[in-house]
């Protein structure tokens, strides 16, 4: 569908490239270079960030250039959610050759990390809050490997213009948001960002009051290590005083990690091909283990198998075989799914056609199901479920963006918890995302596939995900935080916006209804009238948590009018547009 769209634009852009050729011969001092220019949009979780995005995309930015500027905003104006001192995932869609590739920024766990490390004393799992704002929780950050590497193979624009707005940012000041203020309160009050003391100095006054909405926080030391990564690129985070300053807060105690120069060296960001499944006429593709979104991919299969003619979001039928389709692709995922370096992963075989058929003909949408426990899907041994409930938290972020190439980017990235391990280096948040191991490595006598080991990467639940049509052109750019939540969300929204024909925004703005377990997280008020009642007469039980539901979904659909985005209104982010246009740049 893209194609055509760009194709229209094509004459647009001739007709416009003329008359703007036509002003600039009047310039006589000044050399007029014009540039044909599409549509381009961007959806991230923060104003400042789409702004970002928008600059670099108007100056002739790839969708990878305009990712990169708007992350290095949020970890500024959003720094509980996602940071350079983190990970994370990014899947590039070329707009040229049809072609997608999967960058891996995951964090890895320390060359001396221990499996029992978050045990305590007598071998119990120790308390998470412990756990999380813990040096021991710090995983070898590769945001920026991992942008660096999409940069090199997708940027149009040098590397150090996309720090520009960031830079300028930090140090000019911005205002806390209130999402912002609010987090900072909440994790003070759990005592955890009050206790080191950089963060103190940081998100609080000097009476030890939270930052409240719209105090200007300006953060010299991070526009210093942004020049300094900038400059040097990646290096700047593995050697010298910010890898030194890495180093430092993660051995620091209370709790002190065993991160060391060398891992920061050791650790790399990897390429990969993403992972794709069949949707009705689609292809939708995300990210492969260490993701766990194949489940995202495995609910669309088998929400396709369940209603092959769905009837819309008003239709209870089409609700319940979303239920049944996560519970039963939750099971698999929490049984098998962790770094497929380490362990067995059936990351293809728990989407496979047949597979997924054999699951689906559990489905009964007449009522709810009793027990579901993890299918045998073809290939390695069983390993033992993962057991811990990540539940939600608000550690990580959205962006989704499509470049007037009509390239397009889905990244999320991530500290893990809110602001991740409450410790900061060189004015950026350290990642907790080793909590997103299993705290046990063995369950019942037997080895958990997601179990803590030295080089190893934590499961994750981000499912960064474009979707193809039957011609591999642009449909969907979507994603969401939210912790193993958003397996559901990208899932839901997905089939909102596809298969139910809702706009982006209306389809974000349903029911989060999330059935890993039972009862499953449910948004009743914004459940369609009737729908909850009669899950509920089914059997059906949930749990209200709509004021915890934290998803920050970001879409952007390709249609014959052009895109049309949609930004979660859980969260503060807004959805930027270029109109198509002709820029003239000018050229001294
Ligand atoms: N660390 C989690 C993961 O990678 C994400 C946490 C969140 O979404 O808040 O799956």
């Amino acid at each position: 569908m893209l194609k055509t769209v760009t194709r229209r634009l094509g004459a647009l852009f001739f007709a416009l490239a003329l008359s703007a050729c036509a002003a600039s011969s009047t310039t006589s001092t000044r050399t007029r270079e014009t540039r044909p220019t599409g549509e381009a949009m961007a959806v991230a979780a923060n104003p400042h960030a789409v702004e970002a995005a928008l600059e670099i995309l108007r100056e002739g930015g790839s969708a990878v250039d305009a990712a990169i500027a708007a992350e290095l905003v949020l970890g500024l104006v959003e720094p509980q959610s996602s940071g350079i001192g983190g990970g994370g995932f990014l899947l590039f869609y070329d707009g040229q050759s049809e072609r997608l590739t999967g960058y891996d920024g995951r964090e890895w766990a320390p060359a001396a990390a221990s499996p029992t490390q978050f045990l305590d004393a007598r071998g119990r799992p120790m308390p998470f809050l412990d756990a999380q704002a813990s040096g021991r929780a710090v995983g070898v950050p590769l945001l920026i490997p991992m942008l660096k590497l999409a940069h090199e193979d997708h940027g149009r624009l040098p590397w150090a213009r996309l720090f520009e707005p960031a830079i300028r940012l930090a140090e000019n000041g911005f205002e806390v948001s209130p999402r912002l203020s609010r987090l900072i309160a909440a994790a003070g009050d759990r005592g955890r960002l009050r206790a080191d003391f950089v963060t103190r100095a940081y998100f609080f006054d000097r009476e030890g009051a939270p930052l409240p909405v719209g105090a200007v926080l300006r953060n010299a030391a991070y526009a210093t290590t942004l020049r300094a990564i900038a400059a040097q690129g990646p290096s700047a985070m593995t050697q010298g005083p910010i890898a030194d300053s890495i180093v430092a807060a993660a051995r620091r105690n209370p709790r002190g990690g065993s991160l060391t120069l060398q891992d920061l060296q050791t650790a790399q960001p990897r390429r990969v091909e993403p992972v794709c499944g069949a949707y009705r006429v689609y292809r939708a593709c995300t990210m492969p283990a260490p993701s766990s979104g194949n489940a995202t991919l495995a609910i669309l299969g088998l929400y396709e198998r369940a209603r092959p003619n769905p009837g819309g979001a008003q239709n209870a039928d089409d609700w319940a075989a979303f239920l049944w389709a996560s519970r039963l692709a939750y099971a698999d995922r929490d049984h098998y799914m962790a770094d497929d370096q380490f362990v067995p992963t059936p990351t293809q075989e728990l989407i496979a056609p047949d597979y997924l058929t054999s699951r689906a003909a559990l489905i009964d949408l007449s009522r709810a199901p009793t027990q579901v426990s993890a299918g045998q899907p073809a290939g390695p041994e069983l390993y033992e479920r993962w057991g811990r409930d990540a539940g939600d938290d608000n550690g990580t972020t959205h962006i989704s963006i499509i470049d007037a190439w009509g390239n397009a980017v889905a990244m999320t990235a991530t500290v893990e918890s809110a602001f991740g391990a409450q410790r900061m280096a060189s004015g950026f948040l350290l990642n907790n995302q080793l909590t997103d191991f299993a705290f046990d490595p063995m369950l019942n006598g037997r080895p958990v596939a997601n179990a803590l080991a030295p080089l190893k990467r934590p499961r994750s639940s981000m499912s960064p995900m474009i979707v193809l049509d039957r011609d591999d052109e642009l449909e969907l750019v979507i994603g969401s935080p939210g912790g193993s939540s958003i397996i559901g969300y990208v899932a839901r929204t997905t089939i909102g916006i596809l298969d139910w024909n809702l706009s982006p925004q209306d389809a974000i703005n349903l029911a989060n209804i999330t059935a890993r377990n039972s009862p499953a997280n449910a948004e009743p008020a914004r459940l369609p009238p009737g729908i909850g009642e009669e899950l509920t007469r089914r059997g059906w039980e949930f749990r209200d948590t709509s004021a915890i539901e934290d998803s920050g979904i970001h879409a952007i659909r390709v249609t014959p009018n052009g895109f049309v985005g949609g930004a979660d209104p859980r969260r503060e982010g807004i959805v930027g547009r270029i109109a198509p246009a002709v820029e003239a740049r000018v050229a001294r």
